[in-house]
């Protein structure tokens, strides 16, 4: 079923309508974000209670580690459990046993539930309440990376979400910045310096780099959202008291400069100390992107909904990069936490779900220069003599901040100078 809905019209912001889809949709599941939540959390580990499917899909997504302990592993729900033969709760409580045995590094246990868990409804909130009391201090968390109804990126809001109800209250009355959204370390680092030499110490990121480091959550938490695709995260944290601080998100110079610009005047910074601490990484970003701007501007760009990241990945490209988005497809539209981008997209169609072979002949249509989309539209695309870029790899890479800007636009060159290679 297709249907035109009103577009933003309390808003009021925007002039073209936004077309929503309901159909068959092309997307990964909320596992995949067990790549990047394991990365950043170094001492969690994350068991899917899935089929042999889901152990394959997250083994490659994550590619296989020879030197390391995996921190990822999948209880493999046999046929047996799936007809109801066996107690898969009692083969839980084992595996859980064993891996925690040979495991003394791990602090925290999220138990990932999955289709098939789901499916034959295994209760894993149930079963991560019964063995957090068998094994503490190991804390076990349960949430679904299940692929029914969900979109990729889901699987990190889900795992946030079961989290913020474990984070302790605040000790003091003083107002803390929250920024919430998996970013990768380096970025982090950059960002501590910059709010440092704005005049801001008291910077905690969620998900922390341990994960017993939890923040602390109440009325005085000031949150900046880092990723776009939080929804439910933003929910359980403002049940806490917090309160959402509305910015772009920090994607190119224009959003990233704006994303520290919010967060600052929510803590009365001075706009000079602000502007003083932001210049030269500000300067130095449009320089690094000046070479992929040469090469983006005039291209036509195409989005299918996959990552939820791609209305601030629009608005870069267009306004930083000179790119012009023909669509821009994405699972959700949140128009709270997208309440600082969407009046920056004026003009623009967007998209909201998906009715995939609709939402294909419109691509033909249009024949962009370059489409966005997941793995499972690429190789058709690219077979019919498209370019694309794979939404999943803008999740897997650092893309955020100043320094990142240039990285992220030739995330989006690259796949066009490939086409132009094949095509001499
Ligand atoms: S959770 Fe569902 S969609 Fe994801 S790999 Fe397992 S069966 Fe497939």
């Amino acid at each position: 079923m297709t249907a035109i809905a009103s577009g933003l019209d309390a808003a009021g912001c925007r002039d073209l309508p936004v077309l929503r889809e309901r159909g068959q949709r092309e997307v990964f599941c909320g596992l995949t974000g067990i790549v990047w939540l394991h990365r950043r959390m170094q001492d969690a580990f994350f068991l899917v209670v899935g089929s042999r499917t889901c152990a394959h899909l997250i083994q490659s997504a994550a590619g296989v580690m020879i030197f390391a302990e995996p921190r990822f592993g999948t209880a493999i729900l046999e046929e047996k459990d799936l007809a109801g033969l066996a107690d898969a709760n009692e083969e839980l409580d084992r595996v859980v046993h064993e891996l925690l045995a040979r495991r003394p590094d791990i602090r925290t246990l999220f138990l990932v539930g999955s289709c098939p868990s789901e499916v034959i409804k295994l209760d894993l909130a149930r079963a991560a309440q019964r063995l957090a009391g068998q094994h503490a201090p190991v804390r076990i968390l349960n949430y679904s990376g299940s692929g029914i109804e969900t979109t990729f990126t889901q699987g990190e809001d889900a795992c946030l979400a079961t989290m913020v109800p474990t984070c302790p209250p605040p000790t003091t009355e003083a107002a803390q910045l929250l920024i919430v959204g998996t970013i990768a370390d380096i970025v982090e680092d950059q960002f501590t310096r910059l709010f440092e030499t704005m005049g801001l110490r008291d910077v905690a990121f969620f998900p922390p780099r341990r994960s017993t480091a939890l923040p602390a959550i109440g009325p005085n938490t000031k949150v900046l959202l880092a990723q776009p695709f939080l929804g439910d995260t933003l929910r359980a944290l403002e049940a806490r008291g917090a309160t959402l601080l509305p910015a772009p998100f920090p994607l190119g110079v224009a959003g990233t400069t704006a994303w520290f610009e919010a967060a600052a005047q929510a803590f009365d910074i001075a706009p000079d100390r602000v502007a003083d601490a932001l210049a030269a990484p500000a300067a130095r970003a449009r320089k690094a992107l000046e070479r992929q701007r040469t090469e983006l501007a005039g291209k036509r760009i195409f989005f299918f909904p996959d990552s939820q990241l791609e209305i601030p990945l629009a608005r870069f490209l267009a306004e930083e990069c000179g790119m012009v988005p023909l669509e821009v497809g994405t699972p959700y539209l949140h128009k709270e936490i997208l309440a600082a981008e969407l009046p920056r997209l004026a003009g623009i169609q967007l998209s909201e779900g998906q009715d995939v072979e609709l939402q294909l002949d419109r691509c033909r249509a249009l024949a962009p220069d370059l489409t966005v989309c997941g793995l499972g539209l690429a190789n058709p695309l690219e077979s019919e003599g498209f370019a694309t870029k794979w939404s999943i790899e803008l999740v897997f890479s650092p893309i955020h901040g100043f320094e990142q800007a240039a990285d992220l636009a030739e995330l989006f060159a690259r796949p066009l100078r490939r086409r132009m290679r094949l095509a001499v």
